[in-house]
């Protein structure tokens, strides 16, 4: 997924940028531990954006509280900068989300989320950085 990314950085450019856990989720593919995170239990409106690149990915009008322990958004605010693709494990089929400008890690979408949609983008806080909206 990185290869077409337009920011590209080396693995130690983005360690430098970014802090151990940043890193270790949007680079390494990790997941934060639930309800540990900056953003879970926030409602300040405010866009999000990528934690590595600044692209624009979710906004808050797009938030809801799913209980899980991590940011959820039922759409993402600028589909062109959230793609997807099959994330197989052990046992589970599952659908990855990234940044389609820089290949950062966010999360998953899965098809049990509100309407309009029905879709939940469960997020990675570590892979965000909330501005508020310009009023
Ligand atoms: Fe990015």
């Amino acid at each position: 997924m990185a290869e077409s990314a337009p920011v590209q950085k080396t693995d130690d450019e983005w360690r430098e940028l970014l802090t151990p856990e940043q890193y270790r989720v949007t680079r390494r593919h990790g997941t934060e531990r639930a309800f540990s995170g900056e953003y879970w239990n926030c409602h300040e409106p405010g866009v999000y954006r990528c934690v590595c690149c600044g692209a624009e990915l979710f906004h808050s009008d797009a938030k809801f509280d799913s209980g899980t322990g991590w940011p959820s958004f039922w759409q993402p605010a600028n589909a062109e900068h959230v793609a997807t693709q099959v994330d197989r494990g052990f046992f589970t089929v599952r659908t990855e989300v990234h940044c389609s400008q820089c290949g950062a890690h966010l999360g998953h979408v899965f098809d049990d989320g509100p309407p309009p949609t029905g879709l939940r983008y469960c997020i990675n806080s570590a892979s965000l950085k909330r501005a508020p909206s310009p009023t």
